[in-house]
């Protein structure tokens, strides 16, 4: 039988919520118990693709082409399982599915109403496509209260109605705030928060408490009496000093075993930490350090670049190596006389994918000086096609090369590609047509060039890398730029498409379409970080 766990959030957004259900699917998983974590986004759009990676962090991709929230990577980067289309939902698309459905008559002249045919969508959508799995992670996006949420804390309620307890178990993660004048941790707005759950039908099994502390036995005694939970559902949640360290937490206050005492199943296995005992004891004892600079647009929300912080660690856990970063908006370089000695002291350069045209020259610039101070560097599909383009600059000595996503470049060495093609469908994009949607998305094979450093990397001669981006380098640049050293070592199948460049003449210089990021784990380390951050602790030697 599969069963569901819900989780929700109340007090105050970004208690981790996301890392929270990713950690307990780990632990689950930890047990035998095979797991998939899916999340609702109560926002209105259709899904994060259009919107702003300040605001709203990175978008996540999946093999299957899906543009997603970031807590999908979470789910990935701790339970192994890659997620799909079917794991990501927002009330835009739910809203969107219904209308295409009434417009096509199939409601056979029905009033549409939230409860129950908006609720009847969100329900189907928990439910699907999900029969090879043990338990089902379900985290509702926002905070209990939030006027988008309604619909979704509707469904859900009506899950454990139709399921019942026995297939259902409800998580809400609260806040203990500590106030230092009075000396006291305080419980009121948990309370509360579990009031307004409660207004609306759902009675949480299990509260998570994040709490500066652990939390004293009177005041657990009273959040579990006045929330209606027992106490020892009442689980401390305290600051991890490493994400990766928070399932052992979890498990150490006894989370898993709780959500399996309350299925009755507690006693049916038992865990196997070893693996997350043995990461955690890499990013306490690493050997030494190194930093890289990770130079881009969005650098003033990190959150904008989680994955490839994230693989950047994983890179260093791999190398026994604590990853320091360096955060440096890539605009501070985009005037012609920008000072980039500041790059001496950094012992690699991440070139991150983004768009448009501020900070593209300061890109672009980092890159030549990577290039001619032989310091290890590593684009990222619009990272890639900036270093591209400075090495058709500056080393083809090809004027005016340049990309279509701005200006008019007289020789267009990124450009639009109107039509790829996947599997056999071939897939046309529209000019001018709708912004979301329209990019080459999900995973694509590339074929890497025999002896090349690549290919030694991969240890592979076929590879399949999610993408994201709308351009593409020009392949007919390809001769103007190979003899210069400017090797393209990974092609699409039908050698149509540059995935990887790479630097003959440098000890680690690799530019790639895809992005490797989002497959990284820190169980298997993405080969391309792992790499890259050995090349920085070479580099690290040398300074
Ligand atoms: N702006 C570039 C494109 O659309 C790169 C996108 C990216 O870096 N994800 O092709």
């Amino acid at each position: 039988m599969k069963r569901f766990i819900f989780i929700t959030g109340g007090v105050v957004s970004s208690l981790g919520k996301g890392i929270a259900s990713a950690a307990l699917g780990a632990l689950l998983q930890s047990r035998g118990y095979r797991v998939r974590l899916r999340k609702l986004d109560p926002y209105l759009n259709v899904d994060p693709g259009t919107m702003s990676p300040t605001q709203h962090g990175e978008v996540f991709v999946t093999d299957d082409g899906a543009e997603t929230d970031l807590d999908l990577g979470h789910y990935e980067r701790f339970t192994g399982v890659s997620a799909k289309r079917t794991d990501n939902t927002t009330t835009g698309r739910i809203y969107q599915s219904i209308l295409e459905r009434e417009r096509r008559g199939d409601y056979l002249g029905a009033t549409l109403q939230v409860i129950p045919h908006v609720t009847d969508a969100i329900k189907e959508f928990v439910k699907a496509d999900s029969d090879d799995v043990d338990f089902v992670l379900c985290e509702i996006g926002g905070t209990v209260g939030d006027i988008e949420g309604l619909p979704f804390f509707e469904a859900i309620r009506q899950l454990g109605q139709e399921l019942g307890r026995e297939q259902c178990v409800y998580i809400h993660l609260t806040l203990l705030p500590y106030i230092a004048t009075a000396g006291e941790m305080k419980t009121k707005p948990t309370q509360h928060s579990v009031k307004e759950l409660r207004s609306i039908g759902i009675q949480p099994d299990i509260l998570l408490c994040r709490a500066p502390f652990p939390i004293p036995v009177e005041e657990r005694r009273k959040i579990a009496l006045f929330c209606n939970v027992r106490p020892e559902s009442v689980i401390e949640a305290l600051d991890a000093q490493h994400i990766y360290d928070v399932p052992l937490d979890y498990h150490a206050r006894g989370l898993d075993h709780e959500v399996l005492r309350h299925f009755g199943m507690e006693k049916e296995t038992s865990p196997d930490l070893t693996h997350w005992r043995r990461v955690s004891e890499t990013l306490r004892n690493p050997d030494g350090n190194v930093t890289i600079a990770i130079i881009g647009k969005y650098v003033a929300l990190h959150d904008a670049y989680k994955s490839v912080v994230e693989a950047l660690g994983h890179g260093g856990l791999a190398n026994r190596v604590k990853v320091d970063l360096r955060w440096i908006p890539s605009d501070r370089f985009d005037d012609p006389d920008a000072d980039l000695s500041e790059l001496d002291e950094v012992d690699g350069v991440l070139l991150p994918g983004g768009f448009g045209e501020r900070g593209a020259m300061g890109k672009m610039r980092a890159a030549g000086y990577a290039r001619r101070h032989k310091l290890p560097c590593f684009g990222i599909c619009y990272g890639m096609q900036l270093a591209v383009i400075e090495a058709a600059r500056n080393l083809a000595g090809i004027e005016g090369a340049g990309t279509t996503e701005f200006g008019d470049p007289k020789v267009p060495v990124v450009g639009l590609m109107s039509e790829w093609i996947r599997g056999n469908a071939r897939e046309v994009r529209e000019q001018g047509g709708d912004l979301g949607g329209t990019m080459r998305l999900g995973a694509y094979p590339a074929v890497l060039r025999k002896d090349s450093k690549v290919a030694r990397i991969y240890g592979a001669d076929t590879i399949s890398e999610r993408h994201r981006h709308r351009y593409e380098v020009n392949a007919s640049v390809i001769p103007q730029l190979e003899p210069h050293g400017v090797i393209f070592s990974g092609m699409s199948p039908d050698g149509r498409l540059p995935e990887i460049m790479e630097l003959a003449d440098h000890p680690w210089f690799i530019g790639v379409q895809f992005h490797p990021e989002l497959k990284s784990r820190p169980f298997a380390p993405h080969p391309l970080f792992t790499s890259f951050i050995a090349a920085a602790v070479e580099q690290s030697r040398l300074v």
